[in-house]
């Protein structure tokens, strides 16, 4: 897997930095303006098991959003409950997922689908690294590179990064943001 990890300040707040008068006030980076964008994104989140956001993104311009949660109009896990089910990697790891939920990922391809915006040869910048199967999704949407905060189940991703190309950036903030 390509070991990339880029460590940006995430401040948000310039302002609170105790700045001399002669200092500049600090501009915030491009990388540190989407993760930080997905960020504030995954609060709109409503499964219970763990609030992701998604931004895709191509030319520094933001073409779609997305968050996890039910799909529109049904129940969503923070209203109700969760509904667990298990699944078996094919390494016999036993993980737990929930049904009722949409992934960040997935439901940021969708904004983009139902709008007409085309997002062929963009990046996407995810509070997590995503799940295997969000990963087969965005290798044929033609992501370039993902950029993700904490790993998820990384380990399970590695052999598809290597088959398929697609760039996998740690971008690490130290943002008041985070969850
Ligand atoms: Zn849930
Ligand atoms: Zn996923």
């Amino acid at each position: 897997m390509p070991k990339e990890t880029l460590s940006v300040s995430g401040c948000i707040c310039a302002g609170e930095e105790k700045e001399t008068h002669s200092s500049r006030e600090k501009r915030l980076g491009w990388h540190e303006y989407f993760m930080n964008v997905a960020h504030l994104i995954s609060r709109r989140a409503t499964c219970t098991r763990g609030h992701i956001g998604a931004v895709i993104v191509r030319e520094n311009s933001i073409l779609s959003t997305g968050y996890n949660g039910a799909p529109t109009g049904l129940p969503h896990c923070n209203d109700t409950n969760c509904r667990i089910y298990k699944s078996t990697h094919p390494d016999g790891t036993v993980e737990e997922n929930c049904v009722n939920t949409i992934h960040a990922e997935i439901n940021a391809i969708v904004q983009a689908a139902k709008h007409g915006v085309s997002i062929k040869d963009s990046d996407i910048y995810i509070t997590a690294s995503p799940c295997i199967h969000c990963l087969k999704v965005l290798i044929n949407v033609g992501i370039k590179t993902i950029y993700y905060d904490k790993p998820y189940k990384i380990e399970h991703i590695d052999e598809l990064l290597k088959l398929s190309g697609i760039r996998l950036v740690q971008v690490m903030l130290a943002s008041n943001l985070k969850e």
